[in-house]
């Protein structure tokens, strides 16, 4: 018993003060970007070099990102000859819509994370329980969301879990593009939850295919599986993913 106490203190608290405090993040980290007005007239050095078709530009001219489809190589901020593209290093890239992953020229970073406030009134506010299912994926996202359940993160504390079981289950994790393998054993775990039953799509596979968006064998999410939350991300950080579940949990179930 002496020996176990004095083990404890020698090894302290080690879970970090999220979110109470910023969570640490490493030099290379890449956030949401921001596109300030570009002068360069025709250039499309940054849609030509992108590997995934995330950089277009509107009827406008002006210039589009799309976080559901970016890997976030970096290639476009290297490549603009203005600099237009600039990532920051804001981890809360979560979204409840597609329509909030698509960033364009000259708005304003959003730094506010897309949380309701209205704490204690959301369904799964004081436990969430996720199962999850790799639908083709590489392993990245999987391992950043395991991550999560070590102490450093200890997702527990916050009333989210994991569950062997889609019946003991509130929504359902989906990481990788969704291959042809792995459509049917998809819809039977979603269909298995019981309802109101919440999707999340995890990563750029997830949300759009990624790289593998002209693959016949990568299928995706199917259009009529609801998305309640997209975290983009190739993988997407541990942070970036505690973020969006935060955000989820916090909000009301949309129906
Ligand atoms: S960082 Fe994203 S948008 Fe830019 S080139 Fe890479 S995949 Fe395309």
């Amino acid at each position: 018993m002496f020996g176990i106490l004095k083990e404890r203190l020698h090894q302290k608290y080690r879970t970090l003060d999220y979110p109470a405090k910023e969570p640490f993040l490493p030099p290379h980290f890449k956030g949401r970007p921001s596109i300030a007005p570009c002068s360069a007239g025709d250039c499309r050095v940054c849609q030509e070099v992108c590997p995934t078709g995330a950089v277009s530009r509107d009827a406008g001219g002006h210039i589009l990102l799309d976080l559901g489809r970016c890997i976030f190589c970096g290639l476009c901020e290297e490549s603009c000859p203005e600099h237009a593209i600039a990532f920051s290093r804001t981890y809360r890239l979560a979204a409840r819509t597609r329509e909030e992953l698509i960033v364009r020229q000259g708005e304003e970073n959003r730094t506010e994370p897309s949380r309701n406030t209205t704490k204690g009134r959301a369904l799964f506010s004081k436990s969430l329980t996720f199962r999850q299912v790799s639908a083709g994926g590489c392993a990245a996202c999987e391992a950043d969301t395991n991550v999560l359940n070590t102490l450093l993160y200890d997702l527990g504390r916050f009333g989210i879990s994991f569950a062997a079981s889609p019946r003991h289950a509130d929504g359902l994790v989906v990481t990788g593009p969704v291959t042809t393998a792995m459509q049917r054993a998809l819809v039977d775990t979603y269909l298995a939850l019981p309802a109101p039953r919440l999707l999340v799509a995890l990563g750029t596979c997830a949300i759009s295919r990624g790289l593998f968006a002209d693959s016949p064998e990568c299928l995706g999410i199917p259009d009529d599986m609801k998305i309640d939350l997209y975290i983009p991300g190739c993988p997407p950080n541990p942070w970036t993913i505690l973020d969006g579940f935060l955000s989820l949990q916090q909000s009301p179930v949309r129906n």
